[in-house]
């Protein structure tokens, strides 16, 4: 398989002066769901590029539609089956990321992350109930973002960070851990919601002219599943990741302060689209070492599931780099993914019968 690629078209938003809608969705076929984004040539407007992907979601796509589709929820299964899920947001800054992956509080605004987590808790429950709890189900989630190439852990309040950020560590299975991250167990949504709000209130943003909510760091909310019967233990993980703005930041006028993070955030999206280049045209040499997003998010290392959605803004004036997050989403349709499920690992249990191994206190005897 490879990475499975969507995109979703957001809606004109009310206080939005532009009306100058360039982007439209197309089908193979009438009555097909569209898999086709189209957008004027802006060289020769009489021209027109085409982008085929994996599902096409047009703007008046709702949250739950989108969830409830092939792009997200058929993979609760497969994280149950012991793969690793990563869903991603890319995308220009104002396109709908944030609504898509978090969206609002809410129920039906909800985005694919608190969605994901109740698909996750109910189908825990439902295994709980139905091997009448000899499977027990653990979920523990971790957040944290990647600001200006540091990696800061969410679950902290701003005060506790670390300035130099958290380092990363490869392991021996290929992945790539982030060094002294919280993991929080959470047992229900409520739990969840309680941990995320929390969360996302120590997270960085900062004012931009394009969007005034502009996030400037990467989030990745990592939920860490465990599925134990007797002595077996298969672990798996979701990321669910909201990408800083891919935008050409040329464009904002910043500040100096606003440019120093530019160039870090740029960079990463820099790097990651020279390695959906570089794997894309299967080169040897993948720079994902040259910056901690690419290196985390691993395209095309990672065994699982990946799924990339690319947020796009109707209007004329996002043009340019629009086509160029198309550009770099189509192709990373190419890269090969292995969708395998992780080794089922089994627990020492100390043998019951042995002497040794008992460091239970004894019972007084009756009588
Ligand atoms: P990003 O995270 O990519 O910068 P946001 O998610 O903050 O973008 O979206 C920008 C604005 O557009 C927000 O006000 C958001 O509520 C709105 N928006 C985005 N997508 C949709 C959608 N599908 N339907 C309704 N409003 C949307
Ligand atoms: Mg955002």
């Amino acid at each position: 398989m490879s990475v499975r690629v969507v995109a979703r078209l957001r809606p004109l938003l009310a206080q939005e002066l532009e009306k100058d809608i360039i982007v439209h969705t197309d089908s193979v076929e009438p009555e097909k769901p569209p898999t086709i984004v189209k957008i004027p040539n802006p060289r020769n407007e009489s021209e027109e590029f085409s982008f085929t992907f994996n599902g096409v979601y047009g703007s008046e796509t709702t949250q739950e539609t989108l969830f409830t589709s092939e792009a997200v929820a058929p993979h609760i299964k497969s994280l149950f089956q012991g793969l690793d899920v990563t869903i991603f947001a890319y995308g220009v800054t104002g396109t709908g990321k944030t609504h898509t992956m978090r969206g609002g509080m809410k129920l039906a605004e909800r985005g694919v992350i608190p969605r994901l987590l109740s698909g996750i808790f109910r189908r825990g429950k439902k295994i709980m109930k139905d091997t009448d709890g000899e499977t027990t189900v653990d979920v523990a989630l971790s957040y944290y973002e990647i600001y200006n190439d540091k990696v800061y852990d969410l679950m902290e309040p701003p005060e506790k960070r670390t300035p130099t950020g958290l380092p990363l560590r490869a392991e021996a299975n290929g992945k790539t851990v982030v060094v002294g991250l919280t993991e929080r167990a959470c047992e229900d949504l409520k739990d969840f919601e309680t941990l995320y709000i929390e969360a996302n209130n120590n997270r960085v943003t900062a004012a931009t002219k394009l969007n005034a909510h502009s996030s400037r760091s990467h989030a990745i909310l990592r939920v860490k599943l465990t599925q134990t019967t007797g002595n077996m233990v298969r672990e798996s993980t979701a990321s669910a990741i909201d990408l800083a703005g891919s935008e050409d930041n040329r464009r904002t006028d910043n500040g100096k302060e606003r440019m120093v993070e530019s160039a870090a955030i740029n960079k990463s999206l820099f790097v990651l689209s020279q390695c959906i280049d570089a794997i894309s045209q299967g080169a040897k040499r993948i720079p994902y070492r040259e910056s901690k997003m690419t290196r985390i998010l691993s395209l095309g290392q990672n065994n699982g599931i990946t799924v990339m959605i690319l947020n796009l803004s109707p209007l004329r004036n996002y043009h340019l780099d629009t086509l160029s997050s198309l550009n770099v989403s189509s192709r990373a349709k190419r890269i090969e993914v292995r969708e395998i499920e992780n080794e089922v690992v089994f627990k020492q249990v100390p043998r019951t019968n042995s002497v040794t191994t008992t460091r239970q206190p004894l019972k007084p005897l009756a009588n």
